[in-house]
């Protein structure tokens, strides 16, 4: 099979680019990641690093996660959308913010991470796996 996964941020300079299945997905509550995509939630879909392609001027902005992990967000530089995560909890993989990827590919988180900071209007269903805080 031969599925290409395409991303790219607004201005179209950051650009990402795969063949290979995500192998996780999650949708994240934190603050930081509400204020990476404007949304009440996020979802992040997760690709091998070394099955990945990406290009454009990215800028990393470095920070620690709660669980003491160092965290990457890889930015355009250009029209500053946050394009990627990248932590060290995960070093063989790369994030990607979903809300990036384009069509046909549709996001299905299979857990929810940082509960204990999602928003009072967010529902999350029953049978969804839920963690209180990060898995990184
Ligand atoms: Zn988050
Ligand atoms: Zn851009």
């Amino acid at each position: 099979m031969n599925i290409e996964i395409l991303a790219s941020c607004e201005c179209g300079k950051a650009q990402f680019k795969t063949t290979d299945k995500p192998i996780l997905q999650l949708c994240c509550h934190c603050a930081d990641c509400r204020q990476a995509t404007g949304d009440d939630a996020s979802t992040i879909v997760f690709f091998k690093l070394d099955k990945v392609q990406i290009g454009g001027d990215l800028q990393p902005m470095t920070y620690m996660s709660d669980l003491g992990n160092q965290t990457q967000r890889l930015t355009c530089e250009h029209c500053k959308q946050v394009m990627f995560d990248k932590s060290a909890g995960f070093p063989h993989m790369l994030g990607v913010i979903a809300q990036r990827i384009a069509k046909p590919f549709v996001a299905a988180p299979q857990m929810h991470v940082w509960t204990k900071s999602k928003l009072p209007n967010v529902e999350i269903p029953k049978q969804m796996k839920q963690f209180e805080k990060g898995i990184s």
